[in-house]
């Protein structure tokens, strides 16, 4: 109706005022945190402000006048879009936390709230994805306290009738004829709870928590030394290495990195088939050291992805032991660093590891 008026006329530059003064009072919602959206009573999308479309990750020219299930296709599955619904059908308002799955996979959390209006609903969200995360990693590693200290009880344990035992078979190797089939046997005994020895260093070096005491290391020179290891966890496949952080220090341990890169080699070998390729990087960003691990594997599919940090989580059946990618995350974080893992079906695998520069100690 506005648009119709003859311009120039008195009521007119009323309206036009009127309109202007609309308008600029609409875009106040442009600069709000928390995004605000409109959806008629035929789900289609009647007004978004800016953080509403950015919440949605589109821009908002693309949404408006569209149906909801048409910009997002699934969502009539999800449980927002079930509670929008029924908003519409009672006008009973709603609050909740929601972790939203777009339909790439990608999954975010907003705190949402959904109001009836009388053309239809409101939707007030709030992106609450990096608290939800944060929350998530303190679970995380409380969990792997908690198990950490089970752990170590269990291998303190276990090392002590390990210890008993190959003391005992040495006392009876001592007392037999070397080459005689008892000793024999008894040297598959000690070979075994050797092995059993060797076992428990590694469930000990995973529950070992809380400071450890690190000197400031050359990174690129300490990978360099493990690469001949590493080639062997590869094997039958291509392992490429870049290391491109000459000279930057980070405050870790040999033996922390020969496990970190020992899981991560692994699991890339595990993921790819013979004649696959896996790259070690390094390279330095703003105030931190990054360590690659690529491989063009099988890759993961995002139910994989949110649960490979949890201890004995494996998809592996009985070959996996599920503590690998738990071991690195504990000592990464042990070392002030942060781990990332970017993965998809089919697309290969990259695990990104941040370690803090550190001055070289003089
Ligand atoms: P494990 O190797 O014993 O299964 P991890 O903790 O090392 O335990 O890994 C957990 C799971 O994460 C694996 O079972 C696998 O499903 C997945 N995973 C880890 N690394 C990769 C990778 N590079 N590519 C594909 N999947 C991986
Ligand atoms: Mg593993």
């Amino acid at each position: 109706m506005l648009t119709s008026c003859v311009p120039g006329g008195g009521v007119d530059d009323e309206l036009r005022e009127e309109l202007e003064m609309l308008r600029q009072r609409i875009a106040v919602f442009d600069h709000m945190r928390e995004g605000l959206q409109v959806v008629d009573r035929k789900l289609r999308y009647k007004y978004l402000n800016l953080a509403a479309a950015s919440h949605g990750m589109r821009p908002r020219e693309e949404l408006l006048g569209h149906a909801m299930v048409e910009m997002y296709p699934g969502i009539e599955n999800t449980e927002v879009f079930q509670h929008i619904v029924t908003c519409l059908e009672t006008g009973a308002p709603n609050a909740m936390e929601n972790l939203f799955e777009f339909p790439d996979g990608q999954k975010k959390w907003f705190d949402l709230r959904i109001q009836a209006v009388p053309a239809g609903v409101i939707v007030l969200s709030v992106d609450i994805d990096d608290r939800k995360r944060l929350e998530e990693e303190v679970r995380r590693a409380k969990k792997l306290e908690a198990l950490g200290r089970l752990a170590s009880e269990i291998a303190h344990d276990f090392g002590n009738i390990l210890s008993a035992i190959l003391v005992g078979v040495d006392v009876a190797l001592f007392s037999l004829p070397e080459d005689g089939p008892e000793a024999e046997s008894l040297r598959m005994v000690r070979d075994a709870a050797e092995r059993g020895t060797s076992s428990l260093e590694h469930l000990l070096e995973f529950a070992r928590g809380g400071a450890v005491d690190l000197a400031p290391l050359e990174l690129d020179t300490s990978l360099e030394r493990l690469v001949p290891m590493l080639r062997g966890l590869a094997e039958g496949r291509f392992l490429g290495v870049g290391l491109d952080a000459c000279g930057a220090h980070v405050r870790a341990d040999a033996t922390f990195l020969d496990r970190i890169l020992s899981n991560l080699v692994a699991n890339a070998h595990d993921a790819t088939e013979p004649g696959g390729r896996i790259t070690l990087e390094t390279r330095v960003v703003l105030g931190a050291v990054e360590i690659h691990v690529t491989d063009d594997g099988c890759g993961m599919d995002v139910d994989v992805r949110e649960h490979v940090f949890e201890p004995f989580f494996t998809t592996k059946g009985d070959h996996g032991t599920g503590l690998g990618l738990a071991t690195v995350y504990g000592l990464v974080k042990q070392l002030g660093g942060n781990v990332e893992i970017g993965s998809a079906p089919g697309e290969g695998t990259r695990v990104v590891i941040t370690l803090p520069l550190v001055e070289p100690e003089g």
